[in-house]
């Protein structure tokens, strides 16, 4: 087949139908597991697909990942809405695999598994002084003011100078967050605790610190525009971190996105520092590197090490420290995934070990049965939008498996034995409904469209209408 451009590509994978059905089991609901379940849907109809997702809620980091008031969580949330119901599936949230059944279990109960667990470790960061009190990994702050069930319920925000490491848009979620006006939380889905606690901020000044240069930085420009339209807050470049270099001036003549990052940093660096009259301030220091968090007890300061370019988009160490006195720093620098008991783990990026989706052994062989999509198989990497083509490029790796090695095993009797026994509360679809409806009941009651509810125990209640969860 040729493309318009004349080149050959592959012809679109016609559907099959398999008599009896593939049954086949899905772990995590986030956006990987349901584009997995809408690409099984349409490219082998009638397969009946069983969802288990550890927390009561489906949906992944599009709940507890986006930022609160993010303009489009609500149309990302009907989009997966519409994928999943229109599959033959069953949920089980409040089902953590691994812990409440294995891996095993599943596999010998369904013709195949597709892990879709995501990335929800922060990347480690090694240097002295990481461990100190106000050291804190990014996961943890973003499940706090989204209202994750297992995030703590109050977060520390007495710091009045913080520094943030990455240069990625987690790293400016995060600093929003960290200078946001409680009012402006006030039309968003948190819950009054989280805004209480961004009332209560002291956070005057964030340090945002990145290891290369501004046309290597991750920043989406859209997000970098963003952090500049915060109320009451400045946003400082130095002019010397953006001046031209040959490796700027490439990049941002071949990436559409480098060129119009950098336009908007030369744009914060242009202020003249007069115009700078707001009462906090955002600080973007390109080619700085983290070396040790100073402090007795607790974080008192951040040794930063500058960097010099290549020409190349690579940085050196230069030996030139700079400390700057902080009291929190929070740690922006990637996600990693958990590994799971029998799959093979690349414990280096953080990942399944894969091949087109399809688990790998250590030498390299696919396992029969066992698959994988999503930030597990990609690592914590791409938007909600990359979700969907790698889902297909697994279930289609799956249906060429099923092809060659054969080996139907489906025997779903031990999961309905599990299910049956009663000792887990299941949130089935029905439930998460519930839930659904309770959130935009409790929205009404506040004026906003959704309040979300953070208790796993209340979310369970009213999920699995228990009477054990009843009070
Ligand atoms: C802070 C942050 C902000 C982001 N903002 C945006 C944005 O604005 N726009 C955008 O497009 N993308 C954004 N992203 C990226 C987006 O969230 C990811 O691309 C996407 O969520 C990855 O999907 P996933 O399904 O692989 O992982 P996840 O969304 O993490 O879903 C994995 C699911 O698996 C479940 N699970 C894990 N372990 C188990 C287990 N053992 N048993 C059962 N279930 C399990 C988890 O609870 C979770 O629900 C953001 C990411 C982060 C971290």
């Amino acid at each position: 087949m040729i493309n318009a451009r004349g080149s050959a590509v592959s012809p679109p994978a016609a559907p099959r139908i398999f008599s009896p059905p593939l049954r086949v089991a899905i772990v995590g609901a986030g956006p990987a597991g349901i584009h997995a379940a809408g690409a099984l849907a349409e490219l082998a109809p009638g397969t009946n697909i069983d969802m288990f997702e550890r927390l009561p809620t489906p949906y992944g980091l599009v709940r507890y990942g986006l930022a609160p008031g993010h303009a489009e969580s609500e149309k990302f949330v009907d989009s997966l809405h519409t994928v999943l119901v229109a599959s033959d599936f069953r949920l089980f949230c409040n089902v953590e695999i691994g812990k409440d059944l294995s891996v095993e279990d599943l596999r010998s109960s369904y013709d195949a598994v597709i892990i879709a667990t995501g990335a929800p470790r922060d990347a480690l960061l090694e240097i002295p002084g990481v461990e100190l009190p106000g050291s804190f990994g990014a996961a943890d702050f973003v499940g706090w003011y989204n209202d994750h069930p297992d995030a703590p319920q109050h977060w520390p925000l007495h710091a009045e100078s913080v520094a943030v490491i990455g240069g990625g848009n987690v790293a400016l979620d995060v600093t929003r967050m960290l200078l946001a006006e409680a009012q402006s939380l006030q039309a968003t889905d948190v819950s009054d605790e989280v805004r209480e606690g961004i009332a209560g901020s002291r956070v005057r000044e964030v340090h945002i610190f990145v290891r290369r240069g501004p046309a290597d930085a991750r920043f989406s420009p859209n997000e970098l525009r963003a952090l500049g339209e915060l109320p009451g807050v400045d946003v400082v470049v130095d002019a010397a971190d953006v001046a031209p270099d040959r490796h700027i001036e490439r990049m941002t003549k071949q990436l559409v996105h480098a060129r119009l990052a950098v336009e908007t940093l030369r744009g914060f660096a242009d202020t003249a520092p007069a115009d700078r009259t707001a009462q906090r301030r955002v600080h973007l220091h390109f080619y700085r590197q983290p070396v040790e968090i100073l402090g007795n007890g607790k974080v008192e300061a951040l040794r930063v090490e500058r960097t010099d370019p290549d020409g190349y988009g690579h940085v050196t160490a230069s030996g030139v420290c700079t400390d700057y006195p902080v009291q929190a720093v929070y740690r922006a620098i990637g996600f990693l995934g958990t590994p799971l008991a029998g799959v093979p783990f690349d414990h280096g990026r953080g990942i399944v070990s894969h091949r087109s989706g399809a688990v790998v052994d250590e030498s390299g062989l696919p396992i029969a049965g066992l698959f994988v999509t999503g930030w597990m198989k990609r690592g914590a990497a791409g938007l909600i939008g990359a979700a969907r083509p790698d889902a297909r490029q697994t279930v289609e790796t799956m249906l060429r498996q099923l092809d060659s090695f054969g080996g139907r095993r489906a025997d779903r009797s031990r999961i309905e034995e599990v299910l049956a026994a009663g000792d887990l509360f299941p949130v089935d679809w029905e439930g998460w409904l519930r839930i659904d409806a309770a959130e935009k009941d409790l929205g009404v009651e506040h004026g906003r469209p959704r309040v979300k509810i953070g208790d796993r125990e209340e979310l369970v209640r009213i999920g699995t209408k228990s009477a054990v969860h009843a009070e």
